[in-house]
């Protein structure tokens, strides 16, 4: 089961798709990597759908990633006494610590450390945006905003702050909950939401305790500007392009994903694109051409992956809007302009025998046109540099732990293979040409290049480049 790209593929589980047979649809169209949404799943359906995915996993004998994305610190009014209410631009409409049900003058906000933060001038984003308000005058219990656009209002409505610095970490009481819940089914990534801060990592790195990887969602203006050190402490990024643009100017989007995946890249820390990527295809068999522009512009940039969230959770057409996907990237990927693009974007080395080694694969299997670039991973670090080189031969990972195989099915270009330990030098070849066929990567004559650290499981110690002959016995020719 070999893929013709190299971006992977997210696809987000929801009551579209929760069925185990689906579910195998969905992986077979082109789906790598699942995400189970914590905003709208219980720990029951959670756990049943971990169970699900793993089992398919098991039936196909390929690594498949699961992402846990926890809501984080989601702001709602509260609800209103006569169902939605009607605003005029202009009027005065207060959010207030009052918890009796709101009319078309005022509502709760059940947020007391937020109602004490925001400030006359800011801005309040209610329903995405949907209706704009700004505050003119704020007390500890109460802000008074004036409409600035839209007219309707309902129970529930999420609230956005994109001027006010929340007093808030980016875990709740539900987050942590979840996050236990989660953690104790073997998920592979934890996705965090709204974080506004480096700082914002660290609980969930605690409680984590390497359990899981942890991806940070750049969906804040607060996050944009602490973009570096936010990279440095995470695992991975999100592009959150739903909410980051609900937050910032529609028209900064595009150049904010440009820079986000561009610094991901730079450090090697898989960046992911996502939200509305085939949105229409919630309700249509076909996308639009702009939708399917934009998932060639993130594969284009060298994305690890794009994701799709209602399309495949809760749209008429899930696995429709996975092979399309799949469709585009193919296509992206063949295109003469493509190689150069992705070149451009290319970083230097950092000085580290990882980083030399990977360059030095990738040099070698292009100019020798070999079949594959086989890579020895424990921890998935060196996978993570080799496919930060972004290459053009394909990458096999191999790791003798299966959570290292599932978390680097994110990844740029691995396909990863979970194999024991080789016992030497000869066994490490013998293993890396046999598994280079079964996997479809080489055929007898192929010559593939292989890296290692060894001696094997000293993490960040790749030392070792070797090119190999396929053999027609299924492993390598000897002398
Ligand atoms: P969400 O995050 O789907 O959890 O809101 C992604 C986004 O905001 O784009
Ligand atoms: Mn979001």
């Amino acid at each position: 089961m070999r893929r013709a790209r190299k971006v992977k593929i997210l696809a987000t589980l929801g009551p579209a798709s929760s069925d185990p047979a689906v579910i195998r649809r969905l992986f077979e169209a082109g789906a790598d990597v699942f995400r189970i949404n914590m905003s709208h799943t219980g720990h029951d359906d959670m756990r049943e759908l971990v169970r699900r995915i793993r089992d398919v996993e098991a039936d196909i004998g390929r690594p498949i990633g699961i992402l846990a994305d926890l809501q984080g610190p989601k702001l709602r009014v509260g609800t209103f006494a006569d169902g939605p209410q009607t605003l005029k631009v202009g009027q005065t409409f207060t959010l207030d610590d009052d918890p009796a049900p709101g009319d078309a003058t005022r509502v709760h906000l059940p947020h007391p450390e937020i109602l004490a933060s925001v400030e006359p001038g800011h801005r309040l984003l209610i329903d995405d945006g949907r209706l704009q308000l700004k505050a003119v005058k704020t007390s500890r219990r109460s802000i008074v905003t004036e409409v600035v656009a839209g007219d309707r209002i309902s129970d529930r409505k999420g609230v956005s702050l994109p001027d006010t610095d929340l007093p808030v970490g980016a875990l709740t009481e539900k987050d942590r909950r979840d996050l236990d819940a989660v953690l104790a089914t073997g998920v592979d990534w934890i996705a965090l939401s709204f974080i506004q801060r480096p700082e914002d990592l660290a609980e969930a790195r605690k409680i984590a305790r390497g359990r899981a990887a942890i991806m940070s969602k750049i969906e804040k203006p607060q996050a944009v500007s602490r973009l570096a050190e936010i990279i440095e402490l995470s695992d991975a990024l999100m592009v959150a392009r739903g909410d980051l643009g609900v937050e910032m100017p529609l028209e900064a989007v595009p150049g904010m994903q440009k820079q986000i995946t561009r610094a991901a890249r730079r450090a090697g820390k898989p960046v992911v694109v996502a939200t509305q990527m085939l949105e229409s295809m919630i309700s249509a068999p076909v996308p639009t051409r702009a939708e399917v522009s934009d998932v060639s512009i993130a594969v284009f940039e060298g994305a690890d992956a794009v994701m799709l969230s209602a399309e495949s959770a809760a749209g008429q057409y899930p696995v429709e809007a996975v092979a399309m996907m799949n469709a585009i990237a193919e296509q992206v990927e063949r295109d003469p302009l493509y190689p150069g693009i992705i070149n451009a974007q290319r970083s230097e080395p950092e000085p580290t025998g990882a980083d030399a080694i990977s360059l030095a694969a990738r040099q070698i299997g292009e100019t020798l046109r070999l079949s594959a670039i086989i890579c020895y991973t424990a921890s998935g670090t060196t996978g993570l540099r080799a496919a930060r080189e972004r290459p053009q031969t394909p990458v096999v990972a191999l790791s003798p732990v299966v959570e290292t195989a599932r978390r680097l099915s994110l990844v740029w270009g691995m396909h990863c293979v979970v194999t024991p330990d080789a016992t030497d030098l000869d066994d490490m070849v013998e293993r890396a040409c046999r598994i280079a066929q079964a996997e479809d990567y080489g055929r007898p004559g192929d010559r593939v290049i292989i890296t290692a650290g060894v001696p094997l499981r000293t993490p960040g110690a790749t030392n070792m480049l070797r090119i190999a002959y396929l053999g027609s016995d299924g492993a390598s020719h000897r002398g």
